[in-house]
């Protein structure tokens, strides 16, 4: 993703690879309480990896590869290079349908396919033993996704990604200032309280649907001035509502656009250094 022109960045930031877009973000930055994170990019690598496959290993990886072979998402990523390695012989899938949030659906063989999360298991047959798996893969921090057919679920995939080495530091940081630090996250509550519990983040909020995740910003403004950090086209939204968003310099150009301060290194800690700049300058206008 290449940063806009737009970008202004005051000098000095600019040299520590925080682009500040304007002089009012600067000041607003100074005033925040409440910085919220996205998860997966943002607090974690955002390149997950399968770790265990529940069911028949080659059933399970065969329908959803069809299914993730036309998915943009990190998930259908990590699903696809597992069924390379295992020499899965990947069928064609029809009427692919990513579904936000959740997962996605196709037919193949005249049957149709789903996997994702649970919001896709409504009216969907789920064994109690495969319940139980998927609660203690997810209680590890794992991602759970579901592998279904024909209203039947036939297997569960757990999928990991690692919190970035500094982020527990740059969450510790913000934390000394007294500020209060949120996960905001499409994830299933289990693995981001596990993930949050790892870097050290005050507060979850889970199962957040794209088109939500701005709302849920509005909600933290009512008690002060809010950050949101994030990298995703899904994060566009809240990092726009923010007060100061800040977007992650490897995000999508949708992201970068939106975000008041893009943070070139990659590196969480720099929105504690963005702040330490903004009270310097203002300290010293007052
Ligand atoms: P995030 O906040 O992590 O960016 P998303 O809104 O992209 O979340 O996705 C939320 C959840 O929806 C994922 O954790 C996953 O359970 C499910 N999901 C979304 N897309 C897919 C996909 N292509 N394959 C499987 N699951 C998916
Ligand atoms: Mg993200």
């Amino acid at each position: 993703a290449t940063p806009t022109a737009l970008m202004v960045g005051t000098g000095r930031s600019a040299k520590m690879g925080i682009l500040i877009k304007n002089g009012e973000v600067l000041e607003a930055v100074n005033d925040v309480q409440t910085v919220v994170f996205d998860k997966t990019g943002t607090i974690t690598n955002g390149q997950p990896v399968v770790t265990d496959i529940i069911g028949d290993d080659t059933q399970v990886l065969t329908i959803s590869a069809a299914l993730e072979a036309a998915s943009e998402h990190p998930l259908a990523a990590a699903i696809m290079q597992k069924a390379q390695t295992a020499g899965i012989k990947v069928p064609a899938a029809q009427e692919f349908q990513a579904i936000q949030g959740k997962g996605v659906s196709a037919a193949i063989n005249g049957s149709t396919a789903f996997v994702g999360n649970d919001k896709l298991l409504a009216g969907v047959t789920i064994t109690q033993a495969l319940q139980q798996q998927a609660a203690a893969l997810q209680a590890q921090a794992k991602t759970v996704v579901y592998v279904g057919e024909n209203q039947q679920v036939i297997g569960l995939i757990a999928i990991q990604d690692t919190p970035k080495a500094t982020s527990q530091a740059a969450i510790a940081a913000l934390k000394a200032r007294g500020l209060h630090t949120v996960m905001l996250t499409g994830d299933n509550r289990r693995v981001a309280e596990a993930i949050a519990a790892a870097v050290g983040i005050d507060a979850v909020i889970a199962d957040v649907l794209p088109e939500d995740k701005a709302a849920q910003v509005q909600k933290l403004q009512e008690n002060g001035k809010v950050a949101f950090v994030g990298d995703g086209i899904n994060d566009a939204p809240a990092l726009t509502v923010a007060d100061v968003g800040i977007a992650m310099g490897s995000g999508t150009d949708i992201a970068i656009e939106s975000g008041g301060i893009v943070l070139v290194k990659n590196d969480l800690r720099d929105v504690d250094r963005a702040l330490a700049l903004s009270k310097k300058t203002f300290n010293r206008i007052k």
